[in-house]
């Protein structure tokens, strides 16, 4: 057992606080990664203050994980020590199923393993990546390409693959008109990689506040969902649009912003349901979907395309000590566009 440094929340209503937990021993077909840098993710708040059902305490979270692997066990051949990798949202599967056999781990039948929060499956309770080290199986870590800095590459981990992914699956390219709802950590990610797999991208904001940001990060295309007027000139014109908002929405007006055939995909989560208006998919057979990160292999695939289109998240990168200052301001939407938290001032 490894007793290491974390930042962690030691109930659902306290500050996260300096503290220790433990890692297992190395096992034969796990690696030991030093941590060099986390991300901070909006469902990190979500878990730890508990508005997603109960958890153990204390607990760190972090889910966007970068860091160098310092041990392998006897029998990894995928990894090796010196390597820079990354884990993200989950650590283990039943790796049998249709879906693990498929390469989409993340939507096991038997429920992946979240990388903190979770049940593993020795029955102790995952710790995420604010912390110095994590073993994880080798299978559930990935490679960073030389090209990308560690700090830049935790986000890509959650941030990244949420969106990469139902980019991928929707066929965004070349030819194709995408809209990206909400332009935060999630939805810069959007745009660079829609912007990048030749797409035509419009972002659709609550204001122009961001205008120019979203502009520079390849955006063709900006407009203000305030603006009734949005919705009456871009009718009917996405193949696709990605909703990033984690907030209620007007699912009907946005429905009716997609083309013949287009897909309205969520991967933000709001906590009430959502009211769809049957014949706002019939009229055009349109699509409302979900898309929930990505498998490992899609995961490489991302960072190997972020590494060969050098593309990135905006971060700002903290100390441990400023964990719950961050957290006040994403929740204030406050943070352009991505927290990382520098993980060598928790040594
Ligand atoms: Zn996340
Ligand atoms: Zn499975």
């Amino acid at each position: 057992m490894l007793t290491v440094n974390a930042v962690a929340a030691p109930s659902a209503t306290e500050p996260l606080i300096r503290t220790t937990i433990e890692r297992r021993d190395v096992g034969p077909n796990d690696v030991l990664i030093e941590i060099h840098y986390a991300g901070i993710c909006h469902s990190d708040i979500h878990t730890v203050r508990g508005d997603w059902g109960p958890q153990h305490y204390p607990l760190a979270p972090g889910h966007e994980i970068a860091g160098v692997v310092t041990e392998v066990g006897s029998e990894v051949t995928r990894h090796k020590v010196g390597d820079r990798v990354g884990v993200g949202c989950m650590v283990g599967s039943c790796r049998e199923c249709d879906s693990c056999r498929r390469g989409e781990e993340q939507y096991c039948r038997e429920g992946n393993i979240g990388t903190y929060g979770a049940v593993d499956r020795d029955g102790t309770i995952t710790q995420g990546g604010y912390t110095t080290h994590v073993v994880v199986a080798e299978d559930f870590v990935v490679r960073i390409p030389d090209g990308l800095s560690l700090d830049v590459a935790a986000p890509l981990l959650c941030a990244g693959i949420t969106t990469y992914s139902p980019l991928r699956h929707w066929n965004a390219g070349t030819g194709r008109k995408v809209a990206v709802v909400g332009l935060g950590g999630l939805g810069h990610m959007a745009v660079k990689f829609a912007h990048a797999m030749g797409a035509e991208v419009t972002v659709l904001s609550q204001s122009l506040k961001k205008r120019e940001d979203g502009l520079r990060l390849g955006a063709d295309h900006y407009h203000a969902t305030a603006d009734p007027e949005t919705f009456e000139k871009l009718a009917g014109t996405f193949d696709l649009i990605i909703n990033t908002v984690s907030a209620g929405i007007d699912l009907n007006a946005y429905l009716g912003l997609l083309s013949v055939d287009g897909a309205l995909v969520n991967v933000g989560a709001p906590p009430e349901p959502l009211s769809v208006n049957a014949f706002s998919l019939i009229l055009a057979r349109r699509t409302f979907a979900g898309s929930a990160i990505g498998g490992i292999a899609e995961t490489q695939e991302m960072l190997d395309f972020c590494g060969e289109h050098g593309i990135g998240p905006e971060i700002e990168v903290i100390s441990a000590d400023q964990v719950n200052e961050a957290y006040e301001r994403v929740l204030a939407s406050d943070v352009r566009y991505r927290f990382v938290i520098d993980i060598s001032t928790l040594a």
